[in-house]
Order: structure tokens, then sequence, then C-alpha cells
């Protein structure tokens, strides 16, 4: 069975492999206990380890043999107030960061939006990264959603574990490459209300036959 230090390095790993975060950008947090168990920072993945995560208690203790992630206040910031989280990632993938220097909220111009449990992706306002100041403002553009884009660097995106935030990261980098390629050759055509409405009632049962153990095949 795998640890949670190695599901955070292979999640790394996937959004290394996914083109998401290139180099030493984005970070990833899954909360253990009291805290946040984090990647280290400025490490490119291919020399993470398992061994090298950090575990940060909420009230300030650590335990590990790295300096931790400097966005560690983003990741306490959202751990402590959304109860329904239990895993951050950061990225500075392409599409995401792009939409995040023109400082723009991405509308539902597709309804995979809905993944994100909100109609719009909001774009924070800028703060230095590492900061509190933009741990605060990522956890306000992220209220009632899982994901933001923060304003001139990139992305976050939440889970209730790390294979819900890593669907979630891969779902917001395609709309943002949608709306970037849309507004490309065009005006986008945004859902409205009454749609995103059937949307989400939609999804409330979306996949569910196939995922629900019990059930077989209709013949
Ligand atoms: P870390 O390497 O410290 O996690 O920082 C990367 C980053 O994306 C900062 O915003
Ligand atoms: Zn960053």
């Amino acid at each position: 069975m795998s640890t949670l230090r190695e599901a955070l390095l292979q999640v790394s790993t996937r959004l290394a492999q996914a083109g998401l975060n290139p180099g030493t950008a984005g970070n990833v947090g899954v909360r253990d206990g009291d805290g946040v168990l984090i990647t280290p920072s400025g490490m490119p993945v291919e020399r993470i380890t398992a061994h090298d995560m950090v575990w940060l208690g909420f009230d300030g203790r650590i335990q590990g043999v790295r300096e931790p992630s400097s966005e560690w206040r983003l990741h306490h910031a959202i751990l402590r107030t959304r109860p329904d989280i239990h895993a951050v990632i950061h990225t500075h993938s392409m599409f995401a960061s792009t939409l995040s220097c023109l400082r723009r909220d991405v509308p539902p111009i597709h309804y995979m939006i809905a993944v994100t449990g909100a109609r719009t992706i909001r774009c924070a306002p800028y703060a230095l990264f590492g900061t509190q100041a933009c741990a605060d403002a990522a956890a306000e553009a992220l209220l009632g959603s899982k994901a933001c884009l923060l304003a001139n660097h990139g992305m976050v995106a939440l889970g209730r574990d790390l294979d819900d935030a890593l669907a979630v990261a891969l779902a917001v980098e395609e709309l943002c490459e949608q709306y970037w390629r849309a507004l490309q050759a065009g005006t986008p055509c945004v859902l409205s209300d009454a749609e995103m409405d059937a949307v989400f009632e939609r999804f409330k049962s979306y996949g569910s036959t196939n995922n629900d153990t019990k059930t077989t095949a209709r013949s």
C-alpha cells in the first residue's frame, strides 16, 4: 500500500508529465492529521523522493528534512477553512497562467466547468507568491469552488483527495485552453444560468451507474 508521501510524489510526477508543472513550478499538499504534508521548496520533481515531503502542523510544528513549499500558507489557509477539501494542487500550467496574466475570470464556456462545483473560475487579485496576502486572496476566490486562478501566476485546484484534485487541475487547464482558443477565433458564447443549472442537475447522476460496484451492465 502506498503511503501519503508516495501518493504526493506520484501526483507531483503526473503533473510534471502532463506538462502542468515544469521545473520547480507549483506544489502539492495533502491533509495529514492536524496539518499538511507538502512538497519541498524549489526542487524539480525528478529530484524529490517521498522522504523529502515536509509535514507542517496548523500550529506551526514542522517535521521534515527539507524546507517546505514557499506556498505553505496557501495550503494551510485552504485546508483550515475547507473541511470538504483534503488535497491542494498549485500549478503554473500554460493556459491557466496565460489567462491569469490577463487577470480574467473563466466564464462557463464549456459545461465541464461544473467539475469545479461553480459556474466561474475566479481570478484572485495579484499578491506576491508565498505571502499571506496571496493565500488570503486565493482562499476568497475559492469560496464555493474547487479552482481559481492567481493573477500573473497560475492556478489552484482542490479535491476531496489527491486524485480528485489532480482531475480538477487537468480539467481546469483544459478549460483555460478552450477559453483561450475560443477567444482567438471570436467571442465565446457563455452558457446561461439555466443551462448551467441543468448541467449541475445531470452531474448528480453522471457516471454513477458505472462507478457503483453493485451494478452490472444492462442486457
Ligand atoms: P515552491 O517550490 O516553494 O513550492 O514554489 C513554487 C511556486 O509555485 C511558488 O508559487
Ligand atoms: Zn507558484
